[in-house]
């Protein structure tokens, strides 16, 4: 079969992948002059970084399996992983559990309640209790109200917005399982992995994969329109750099695309499809990266649980790749997900680097603007869906209302929150169903998923 892919990122390059090693043909289209979609990267200190902070957790199986597959094993490094929280004008460590005994900031009381509570969670095996609740619904309930008001409802605020009461109690489920899936036995400190030459490479390697075993791989070429003849798709249009507007035929195509996208490709869509299509909303993540001359501070996953702060997360990379790596500069991402509603949406590079900087000294009192050797700005338009209640009857299927065209995108990915992760079993599992329905044999399995019940995990989707 010949298979169109639009999308270079992890989801269609996992699908190229899993079509050519099958023993077919794939032609990837890309946008952005570069692979990897939100986990690409950009240069820093003569290393590459990623535009937003990437990590795996030991649950990520399937990324686990790409990189061995790719020859880059030996690069994949498994770190300790140093989490605080913000809170009240203080760092507090959330690095092992029993870090929560010491937090300050609650009574002993509503201490022990949140660790109950959030074991209580993670025990929870059928997520589909909680398909009918909100996360702002239910979680003051289970943690108590000033557990919920001081630690997860700052958080939920932080990377949700104005909506962050129509989050699923589904997705918060998510986090906690696969947080606590990657701590393993005996809730041992969390260790992260990294591909010790950037996720950037993983993918650019994949791209390089799909093309030794037959198939193409076009960068900084969009895709127009895909081709439908009585109701089937048979081809893509495509702008080719230095070729303009050309038309390629395809058995089968594959869109990797963000659900808003997905309908302006084709003449039209049966209405039930679009409203699912349309009923998920993209929060756009916002990123500053500052290259300072001296750390920040000693964490590198701070959690901002208080909103007089203008950003929700203060990733210090180098402390979990040391700086060396990058030239001795102390990298650390100031990190928001912002919908069109927020002004600061609407803020360019400089004007929202000078909203972020009289906070940093809230993190570091020592903190000076000298310390910043150069700062960089990306955005993600289509990096966080907002997953509401009752969603397992609301996902798109991936096998669309046109014959031959599927869909796998982050809006599929459930109740895992989205992350390279998913979108390299997604592709691959949309690459599989899409030869099956074509009567081809697949020949291997996708690895053991960390949530086995999950529509992601399932094949039938
Ligand atoms: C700030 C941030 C931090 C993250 N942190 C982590 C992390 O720590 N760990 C982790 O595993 N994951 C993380 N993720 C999530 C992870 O990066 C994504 O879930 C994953 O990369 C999505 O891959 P995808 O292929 O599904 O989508 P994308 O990467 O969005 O790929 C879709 C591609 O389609 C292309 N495209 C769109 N329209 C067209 C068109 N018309 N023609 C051709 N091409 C088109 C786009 O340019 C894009 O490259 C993070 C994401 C963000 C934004």
């Amino acid at each position: 079969m010949k298979v169109g892919v639009i999308g270079g990122g992890a989801a269609g390059l996992a699908a190229a992948f899993e079509v050519v090693r099958q023993g077919h043909q794939a032609i990837v289209y890309e946008r952005a002059p570069f692979l990897g979609g939100q986990a690409s990267t950009f240069e820093v200190g003569g290393a590459r970084l990623e535009r937003g902070y990437h990590h795996l957790f030991t649950s990520d199986v399937d990324m686990v399996w790409l990189v061995h597959e790719l020859g880059l094993g030996h690069k994949l490094a498994w770190i300790p992983s140093k989490v605080g929280l913000y809170h009240r004008g203080r760092i507090w460590n959330f690095t092992t559990p029993t870090d929560l005994l010491r937090f300050g900031s609650l009574g002993l009381t509503d201490r022990l309640r949140l660790g109950l509570a959030t074991l209580a969670i993670q025990r929870q095996k059928d997520w589909r209790r909680y398909e009918g609740i909100t996360a702002a619904e239910r979680l003051p309930k289970m943690v108590g109200r000033r557990g919920y008001e001081v630690v997860w409802e700052p958080l939920l605020r932080g990377k949700f917005g104005q909506h962050y009461q129509d989050v699923g109690m589904v997705w918060f489920w998510g986090k906690i399982a696969l947080r606590f899936a990657s701590r393993g036995r005996g809730m041992a400190r969390e260790k992260l992995g990294y591909p010790m030459s950037s996720f950037g490479e993983v993918f650019d390697t994949l791209g390089q994969r799909v093309q030794q075993m037959g198939g193409k791989v076009h960068t900084s070429a969009v895709v127009r329109r895909v081709l439908v003849q009585d109701g089937k798709a048979v081809g893509v249009t495509a702008e080719l750099p230095g070729q303009g507007l050309t038309e390629e035929t395809f058995d089968a195509v594959i869109a990797t695309v963000p659900s808003y996208v997905f309908p302006r490709l084709l003449p039209e869509l049966p209405q039930e499809y679009l409203l699912k299509l349309t009923g998920v909303t993209y929060l756009a993540a916002v990123l500053v990266v500052m290259a300072l001359s001296q750390p920040l501070s000693g964490i590198y996953w701070l959690n901002i649980a208080d909103r007089s702060i203008p950003f929700v997360a203060v990733i210090e990379h180098t402390n979990f790749i040391p700086p060396e790596h990058y030239g001795g500069q102390h990298l650390v991402y100031l990190s928001n997900y912002l919908g069109k509603e927020n002004p600061m949406y609407h803020m360019g590079h400089q004007e929202l680097l000078d909203a972020y900087l009289p906070h940093l000294r809230s993190i570091n009192p020592q903190f000076d603007k000298s310390w910043i050797l150069q700062s960089y700005y990306h955005r993600e338009e289509a990096a966080q869906p907002v997953i509401g209640t009752g969603y397992s009857a609301r996902i798109p299927a991936h096998r669309t209302p046109v014959k031959g065209l599927y869909l796998a995108n982050t809006t599929q990915i459930y109740p895992e929150d989205r992350g390279t992760n998913y979108s390299v079993r997604l592709g691959r599992k949309v690459a599989r169903l899409l030869l099956q329905d074509y009567g081809h044999p697949v020949v291997g399995e996708l690895p053991v998923p960390a949530i086995r019940n999950s529509i992601t995990s399932l094949g039938e989707w």
